[in-house]
């Protein structure tokens, strides 16, 4: 695949002919810098249909597999794309993308100010999503302590997150450490309790009250909620590799079952 690695004008300018030979509805949320931030749609969430899938890339800018790996996998033409309600966020902060660095253009880190409503882009965002129920939200991330895959899951529908974790493991292992980022991980994986006044708790307790996307989307939004992180120090056509196939192992979960 064609990738440029930190050039958020060229993704962007990809994502924007994708959109339009795909028939894609454009929201754009706001701007950051002088690069747009927008929310992609297909027809059947743009009618209003619930259920389906939310994708997002791009929230720390120095972790750059994710949104090429989103790109390269809508530019395929997933079948499910027909079949349910798509929306994704190609890119939340461009700024951050160009600069490699995890915080946005005012020095914020977006994942914990997604309850931030002070912010125009999460205004925004928030009322995009208003009327809008997913059965699975995808954020997609990177963490450069990392030295395998490894997967958050908050899930009302059984717990498929081992399953997708195993579809990618041949192309990066599993994350072998049992604490991350101070959480305990079995083999890779952590399932937060999916009560909403524990993962409130976690919010106010942990983050200082900063809410990350994945819970809010849980919270308001999705049945079901997956953080995919690939380790950054690794191989870059590896790292899109493996986010590409994490969707592709949700988009079968969902046509499929
Ligand atoms: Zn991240």
């Amino acid at each position: 695949m064609e990738y440029s690695g930190h050039d958020a004008g060229r993704l962007l300018e990809r994502w924007k002919e994708l959109a339009s030979s795909g028939g894609w509805g454009t929201c754009l949320l706001a701007e950051a810098g002088e690069y747009p931030v927008f929310a992609l749609q297909n027809k059947r969430s743009a009618a209003g249909e619930t259920g389906g899938l939310y994708v997002s890339a791009g929230v720390h800018g120095d972790e750059c597999a994710p949104p090429w790996a989103l790109l390269q996998w809508a530019e395929n033409l997933p079948s499910l794309f027909d079949e349910m309600p798509v929306v994704i966020i190609p890119c939340f902060n461009p700024v951050g993308l160009i600069e490699n660095t995890r915080l946005n253009e005012e020095g914020l880190d977006l994942n914990r100010n997604f309850q931030n409503q002070n912010l125009p882009l999460i205004a925004s965002w928030q009322s995009f999503l208003e009327e809008k129920q997913f059965m699975i939200a995808v954020n997609l991330h990177e963490d450069y302590d990392a030295t395998g895959i490894y997967l958050y899951e908050i899930s009302k529908d059984g717990s498929p997150g081992d399953r997708f974790l195993n579809s990618c493991q041949d192309l990066i292992p599993r994350e072998t450490a049992s604490s991350v980022d101070g959480s305990e991980f079995e083999n890779g994986l952590l399932i937060h309790d999916d009560k909403a006044e524990d993962l409130r708790q976690i919010v106010e307790d942990d983050l200082g009250g900063g809410m990350p996307e994945a819970i809010y989307l849980y919270l308001n939004h999705a049945r079901n909620s997956f953080t995919f992180e690939t380790p950054s120090e690794m191989d870059m056509l590896r790292r899109i590799a493996a986010h590409q196939r994490f969707l592709e192992a949700v988009s079968e979960y969902l046509t499929k079952g």
